[in-house]
């Protein structure tokens, strides 16, 4: 069987910039609708304009049986949820995962958002540490390919970031990041935890979507009756931070961040540099 190669050329990195600045910007518009009483069909619908207003198309509605262009996912639901008429409410985390295609080539990110909640500060506190935990191990990982050897370095860069934090958290472990081009969903898995097979060598042309879906109880979830929503077994609420990123001979650079993740990798002291 012939096998494609998860390495890109120079040519198909530059084809990636595009549809994942869409991929932002559609997330970028949910973020300046997420409010208490918008109903998560409404951020669909707000994303689902950005995309298509931009000559991109929805990868999510690629994906055999799923007819929505965002997964929002709300408390105890981690990942997969699926829009409608459910409300936002005050105090509610909710993550938003999205992604779209462009001339062929894919974008995949989420982010999770914490409403404010004057009566309860101490459950929004509790939330918000929750996704700052969440959003700084996936920066970890983006950090670590800058010196990567392997894709399980990843991981091991993941784990290690919130095994730092303060608190107990747990880390998803039947669900993954992956590679990422022509395809939404392509070789190899990106783990987000410690795993003992090294994985592909990081050399430019890798691109990945690292996501790490965290939670602050156990980590053992079900799948809902909808047959898409993953939902913690225990009750604990959950946070998904996710990014495309691509190695590149210049060094790496954030596909799904405008700045190319120049904010993020700070704190590591990595400087994303440009595609060429
Ligand atoms: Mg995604
Ligand atoms: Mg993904």
């Amino acid at each position: 069987m012939l096998r494609r190669s998860i390495y890109k050329s120079p040519a198909q990195l530059r084809s990636m910039v595009e549809p994942g600045l869409i991929t932002a910007a559609a997330l970028d518009a949910v973020r300046a609708l997420v409010a208490p009483g918008v109903t998560t069909i409404e951020l669909d619908a707000a994303a689902s304009a950005v995309i298509t207003g931009r000559g991109a198309r929805s990868n999510f509605q690629l994906v055999r049986g799923y007819r929505h262009t965002i997964c929002a996912s709300i408390n105890e639901q981690v990942v997969h949820g699926i829009p409608g008429d459910r409300a936002l409410e005050a105090g509610d985390i909710v993550s938003i995962d999205c992604g779209a295609e462009f001339a062929g080539w894919n974008g995949d990110s989420a982010v999770t958002f914490v409403l404010d909640d004057p009566t309860r500060p101490e459950l929004v506190a509790e939330r918000r540490e929750l996704s700052r935990v969440t959003e700084g191990s996936l920066w970890a990982g983006i950090a670590s390919l800058a010196s990567a050897a392997n894709v399980a370095d990843v991981g091991a860069a993941v784990q290690g970031y919130i095994e730092d934090q303060p608190g107990t958290y747990g880390i998803l472990r039947e669900y993954v990041g992956h590679g990422i081009g022509r395809k939404m969903h392509e070789s190899p898995s990106v783990f987000n935890y410690r795993v003992s097979d090294p994985g592909p060598e990081v050399r430019p042309g890798l691109v990945l979507a690292i996501e790490p879906m965290v939670v602050a109880g156990s980590d053992a979830t079900f799948v809902e009756d909808d047959d898409w929503t993953v939902s913690t077994v225990d009750g604990s609420v959950g946070s998904h931070w996710e990014h495309s990123v691509a190695v590149h001979d210049g060094g790496i650079w954030v596909l799904t961040a405008p700045d190319g993740g120049a904010a993020g990798l700070a704190q590591f002291g990595v400087v994303p540099a440009p595609i060429q």
